[in-house]
């Protein structure tokens, strides 16, 4: 089988090139046919000798993910339905803002966590995205943008907030973020690169030492029990332990804080209690809050808290001297929104099925 390229950091290219005898130096080439120039074909990269470019027709391959369709909001976001084997299919969604383009990629096929307030999370798992698909998604933004080599970068900011959790599928996760990252790809600065995490403590300890990027963790609540019951993770990794591994996260780097995370549901997690306990176990981590108003999606029963409650959660934040902002919807008329990325998933995990079933003898 040929190996895909496109999903192949710096590291991986290199050794690549061992692999075919030829000099480690090619690959910071490929890289920049591939990622700025987005040369699929070998042929037309005229700086390789034409020996070199038989040999990497014959071994290899640059085939980026195929997008099914592109919806646009009335807000100018954008999301695209990828196509992946086997009637799978992944959302990626480009959020414009002035001076800015953020793109949320998926990580997964589905999630095969099973977090009650997120749509993705009903749909169940069906399998892990290769590092050329999460890349891929770059790519594609890029090209569907129609970004030049040299001009202004359009997506100056990437959030690993998509479909699936990112570290749970860390070994193709840090390729890929190696390659937003690198000068000779995408050259986005750490700062502009978060990865987003519902809580996977040994693994935010691993991505410290690995890659720098921005963390943002989901919280959503303030007490372990209601943590528990809406994130199911959090049995494994209490919130105690999730916020002693952001302490280490950010710990020595100065400029560094976490994101966090805090979905407003109506009447289960925007009580002045809940703030007043979210204000006492953030103390002492530099943190900003993004509250995010929750958004619907088919057969769910949860309500997005009203705005009175959303601004009073805020300002009761400020006042307590934290940083805290109110996420703005965007693309909830695509259904692009935060939570509503479903794509089309063949569950392997037979959760559909089981919630089709509760949902009956209720
Ligand atoms: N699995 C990772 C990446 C997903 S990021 C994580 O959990 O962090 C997507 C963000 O949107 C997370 O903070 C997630 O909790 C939040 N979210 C999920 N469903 C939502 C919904 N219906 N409305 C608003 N935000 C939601």
């Amino acid at each position: 089988m040929r190996t895909n390229l496109l999903g192949l950091d710096l590291k991986g290219l290199e050794a690549f090139f061992i692999e075919l005898d030829e000099k480690t130096f090619r690959a910071r080439q490929l890289l920049q046919w591939i990622h700025q120039y987005r040369v699929t074909d070998f042929a037309e990269m005229t700086n390789l000798s034409k020996t070199l470019r038989q040999k990497l027709q014959e071994s290899a391959e640059v085939t980026p993910p195929e997008v099914l369709q592109e919806y646009l909001s009335k807000d100018g976001t954008r999301k695209w339905i990828i196509k992946l084997s086997c009637g799978n299919s992944i959302e990626t969604v480009y959020i414009p803002e002035a001076g800015r383009g953020t793109l949320c990629v998926s990580s997964q096929v589905g999630c095969a966590l099973a977090c009650t307030f997120c749509s993705t999370a009903q749909q169940g798992f069906n399998r892990n995205l290769t590092a050329s698909e999460i890349i891929g998604q770059v790519w594609l933004a890029n090209e569907a943008l129609g970004k030049e080599p040299k001009g202004n970068r359009v997506v100056t900011n990437v959030v690993m907030m998509g479909m699936g959790e990112p570290l749970a599928n860390y070994k193709n996760v840090i390729p890929a973020m190696n390659l937003m990252r690198d000068d000779l790809a995408y050259g986005i600065s750490w700062r502009r690169v978060t990865l987003s995490t519902s809580g996977m403590v040994p693994m935010i300890d691993k991505l410290r030492e690995d890659c720098h990027v921005s963390l943002a963790i989901s919280l959503h609540a303030a007490n372990d029990k209601l943590r528990s019951e809406i994130i199911p993770l959090n049995d494994k990794y209490p919130i105690a332990e999730l916020l002693a591994a952001c302490k280490r996260y950010v710990e020595g780097s100065q400029r560094r804080h976490i994101t966090v995370e805090y979905v407003l549901l109506a009447g289960i997690n925007d009580s002045d209690k809940d703030v007043k306990d979210l204000i006492r176990i953030l103390k002492g981590l530099p943190t900003k809050i993004n509250l995010i108003p929750f958004n619907p999606f088919p057969g769910t029963d949860y309500k997005c808290s009203s705005r009175n409650v959303q601004m009073r959660f805020k300002q009761q934040l400020i006042d307590a001297g934290l940083v805290a902002t109110i996420r703005k919807t965007r693309g909830d008329d695509i259904v692009a929104a935060c939570g509503q990325l479903a794509g089309e998933v063949q569950d392997k995990t037979r959760r559909t099925e089981r919630l089709k079933q509760q949902k009956e003898v209720a």
